[in-house]
């Protein structure tokens, strides 16, 4: 399979047509609908696009880096064409007036967006099984789930529709769908990307990245939609390196830190023998194991729940039938309004966190919850602080388990919580991390977690190259 960067140099070279790779692009969105991977097509836009893309070109014009490249956009990202849902019945119909800062920077790379993707609703689930819409199904086994919240994202580039993908990650979102969907996914520091256009669900937590079907497509597309954003006052006013520039310089040397506390009870043993292999691999090849200790980890799911419901419950309180979309009929007073249409316009999973979050910053149990949370929160960043000290990146399971059936955790909030355990702790540090593909079960595959220092993707993505050039599976 051609790189993405291979791709867009024929393109730019004139030796294939953007045209002809949305229309493929297109061609394989409409054969995979089953799948339920997109919730808008972007058609018109995108073949509009193309043919404009190789009109500048045939007059000479020198074409960006990711030169008529179909691009698969989560629908929490606006963009000015087609509408952007998030997933939810209540924006259903909500169209954006403007483009999410990352999608301006990859238009004006020369990215095609091809769709909008199917979602748990408002990002808030692990399996995409909250959408409004219905689930994506995953193209490794079409009964099990295809992970979440960015489950579009994952199988549109697993299914073949587009190579790359956006997605967003506040607790694991672009990381859990790219395990269960055997890709490269890529959520970088806090800061990296602009949030401007990224619908909020924790604002202190959100992020946008990337996925791939390897390192060197997710580090290429994060290349053009890294950067401070005055639109973004989190946006961190940081160089952006070149992502791709050290991939190939090899392990030899990294030290590679174990949590202790990331390989006990809970983690599946085929989940567990897998990465353990995977890792031998890496030691083999001259890599440093190193066991360190992140011992706030284990309150990181709660602390997790208790920011990021809190965070929810303020930034969805703008949807209240006035503005946006999806307003009642048959109200008799403002009141009534905003009750009647947010009843009908949210689903479960967000009403039982809009009133979790509402409780938890309530007076009386704030400085039991929100403030417990926050100093576990500080605990977590201090610990991995430290725990970099001893080393160049963190090593964990991506998830605990191999992806479940599809419905078999949804009623069980416990259950899909704890699948988040691994991922949370990285959000509320604010860190890098990626997930890679290592093992195959089955139809399945298993998915490895590394996690970089602040800003420090550039060696993340180092290692991650280098693992998937020696665990080849
Ligand atoms: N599973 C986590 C949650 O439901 C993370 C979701 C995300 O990263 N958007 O909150």
């Amino acid at each position: 399979m051609p790189t993405i960067a291979e791709t867009a140099r024929k393109v730019q070279s004139g030796e294939v047509t953007a045209e002809s790779l949305v229309t493929d692009s297109l061609a394989k969105i409409e054969a995979s609908k089953g799948l339920n991977a997109y919730i808008s097509v972007l058609a018109d836009s995108a073949l509009e696009r193309a043919r404009g893309l190789d009109k500048r070109r045939m007059a000479g014009e020198k074409l960006g880096p990711l030169a008529g490249i179909p691009i698969a956009i989560k629908d929490n990202i606006v963009t000015s064409a087609g509408r952007t849902t998030c997933g939810s019945k209540i924006l259903s119909a909500f169209k954006s007036p403007y483009d999410a800062t990352a999608v301006e920077l990859l238009l004006a790379s020369g990215a095609i967006p091809v769709g909008k993707t199917n979602m748990d609703e408002f990002a808030m689930g692990s399996t995409s099984e909250t959408s409004a819409f219905g689930a994506p199904k995953n193209p490794l086994d079409e009964g099990v789930i295809a992970g979440g919240s960015s489950g579009g994202s994952a199988v549109a580039v697993a299914s073949g529709t587009v190579a790359a993908s956006l997605g967003s990650d506040t607790g694991g979102s672009i990381r859990q769908p790219a395990s269960c969907c055997g890709l490269v996914g890529v959520k970088p520091t806090y800061g990296r990307v602009s949030r401007y256009g990224l619908v909020a669900y924790a604002s202190s937590l959100d992020q946008i990245g990337t996925f791939g079907n390897s390192v060197a497509d997710a580090a290429y597309l994060l290349n053009s939609v890294c950067g401070w954003d005055s639109h973004d006052n989190t946006s961190a006013q940081v160089a952006v390196p070149d992502f791709t520039a050290s991939l190939s310089k090899g392990i030899k040397g990294k030290i590679i830190g174990l949590p202790k506390e990331c390989f006990g009870v809970g983690l599946q043993p085929e989940v567990r023998s897998a990465i353990m292999k995977a890792l031998e691999t890496l030691e083999k090849a001259g890599a440093v194991m190193r066991e360190v200790s992140i011992p706030s980890f284990q309150y990181a799911v709660a602390a997790y729940y208790v920011i990021a419901t809190a965070e929810a419950s303020a930034n969805l309180s703008r949807y209240d039938g006035v503005r946006y979309t999806s307003r009642s009929k048959d109200v008799k007073d403002l009141f009534g309004l905003y009750a009647k249409s947010r009843s009908e316009g949210f689903g479960e999973e967000v009403k039982k966190r809009i009133l979790l979050g509402t409780y938890v910053l309530s007076s009386g149990f704030y400085d039991a919850y929100y403030m417990q949370a926050q100093k576990v929160r500080r605990l977590i960043t201090d610990d991995f602080n430290k725990a970099f000290t001893a080393c160049d990146v963190v090593v964990t399971p991506t998830m605990p388990t191999l992806p479940p059936k599809l419905g078999a955790i949804y009623s069980d909030p416990m259950a899909q919580y704890l699948g988040d355990i691994y991922t949370v702790a990285v959000n509320l540090a604010g860190l890098p991390a990626s997930s890679q593909p290592v093992a195959k079960s089955g139809k399945l595959s298993v998915g490895l977690q590394f996690i970089g220092k602040a800003f420090g993707e550039e060696e993340l993505l180092q290692v991650a190259a280098a693992t998937e050039t020696l665990c080849k599976n």
